[in-house]
């Protein structure tokens, strides 16, 4: 008998399909092909000067030793100003937790608290490592659609059918992947009601684009919406996306101590903590000057309303005009079942991505990745020139499919 590797508890877990895409992307490069890379997600910005500065200064006075496995205290203490400066939210040191990127946060909540088979409500589309983190903790992801014409959101009644007293969590994300939905305050306040009425549920309110908003909106953190969800409830955020920081992989959470408590258990025996040196960097971004995250957002502002009125022009393709983030999820079912110049039918979102990297050398995500059918993402974090070309090609390539 073969030698098995894998547990069987990962079968049904899926890699990040974004990396995967601009796996592809790369080998299809090294080959010679001329591609577009709008797979992944993460700005296209450098890390500003002042926090290079700080990590720089921080190794060379000696944090080069094991950080406390929540936190470096310089950081807790930034994140607290941040929430009470943003979002008018007290938490104190013991109610923060900082881990390797947001991903590791959701990861570390969601190990500490799940029990095998307890469910895990997803507002679809959603960013996919929420369905495979449960996966791969051994719990039940159940997907609520959130359709284009809710705006892509969460609708208090959905959310109320699909309580169940198995469901553990609810997964929110605004501004969201892949749809840039956000949620106003009374929008937050009328699914803070269904919340209310169920104590055991715990709401993961992940707010990782807050700063990535457009249209002159004001981000709406769940807890300061719904000041009664404060016990039930864990804000993710991190400095990844805000300051163009991914590869300092540091995020952070604000929760109840009880569930901070819990999640440092985990987080211990994982990876004793963040980078100290990375931290220090991260408390500079948030304790700095905030001019580049403004920068940031107009800038992807000004990519959004390139990409909206691109796809006007381009028949069967939709697009909702995304109200934050850095992502176009493009509507396609128009062109399901066309064929290509080989005869190859568009089945699906995968097929129309696959035809999309190999005929218009341009890669992007299949929606169907996030839970909802069929959509194209595209990322936004590129050049205005690099987001022109990619959909001149992407009006080509699709002109030529047959009906
Ligand atoms: N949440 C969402 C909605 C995301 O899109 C991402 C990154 N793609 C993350 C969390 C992870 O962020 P981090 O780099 O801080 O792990």
């Amino acid at each position: 008998m073969a030698t098995q590797y894998a547990a069987n508890r990962l079968s049904a877990v899926l890699p990040s399909a974004s990396a995967g895409v601009s796996q592809l992307a790369g080998e299809l490069r090294a080959a010679g092909r001329d591609i577009i890379d709008l797979g992944l997600g993460e700005p296209d910005f450098d890390t500003p000067a002042h926090i290079i500065e700080a990590a720089h200064r921080a190794a060379l006075a000696g944090q080069t030793r094991y950080p406390p496995t929540d936190g470096s205290g310089e950081l807790k203490e930034a994140v607290a100003q941040k929430l009470k400066r943003d979002n008018a939210l007290e938490y104190a040191h013991n109610e923060i937790i900082v881990g390797n990127g947001a991903k590791q946060v959701i990861f570390d909540a969601v190990m500490a608290t799940l029990e095998p088979g307890q469910e895990v409500l997803l507002c679809a589309p959603h960013f996919d490592s929420y369905r495979n983190i449960v996966l791969v903790l051994g719990g039940v992801p159940k997907v609520i659609p959130c359709p284009a014409e809710n705006g892509f959101r969460l609708q208090p009644a959905d959310l109320e059918a699909a309580i169940t007293p198995n469901t553990r969590w609810l997964f929110m994300n605004s501004p969201s992947n892949p749809a840039g939905a956000t949620y106003s305050a009374d929008q937050l306040r009328e699914l803070g009601e269904v919340i209310q009425r169920h104590p055991q549920l715990l709401v993961l309110s992940d707010e990782i684009y807050e700063h990535i908003i457009f249209d002159k909106q004001k981000h709406q953190s769940l807890v300061e919406a719904c000041p009664q969800l404060r016990d039930q409830t864990i804000c993710v955020n991190g400095v990844s996306k805000a300051y163009a920081m991914t590869g300092w992989r540091i995020g952070y959470g604000a929760a109840p101590q009880p569930l901070i408590a819990a999640m440092t258990k985990v987080q211990s025996q994982i990876s004793s903590g963040a980078c100290s040196i990375a931290q220090a960097a991260a408390a500079a971004a948030l304790n700095g000057p905030q001019d580049d995250v403004a920068r940031f957002s107009a800038a992807f502002e000004r990519r959004r309303d390139l990409v909206v009125e691109r796809v006007k022009h381009i028949p069967s393709l939709t697009l909702d005009p995304p109200g934050g983030a850095f992502y176009a999820l493009l509507g396609c079912s128009e062109l399901l079942n066309r064929k290509t110049a080989d005869g190859t039918v568009i089945a699906d979102d995968v097929a129309l991505t696959r035809y999309l990297l190999e005929d218009a050398g341009v890669a992007a995500v299949a929606g169907s990745v996030y839970g909802l059918a069929p959509f194209v993402r595209l990322s936004t974090a590129a050049s205005e020139d690099t987001l022109s070309s990619a959909l001149d090609r992407i009006a080509q390539s699709v002109a030529k499919l047959n009906d």
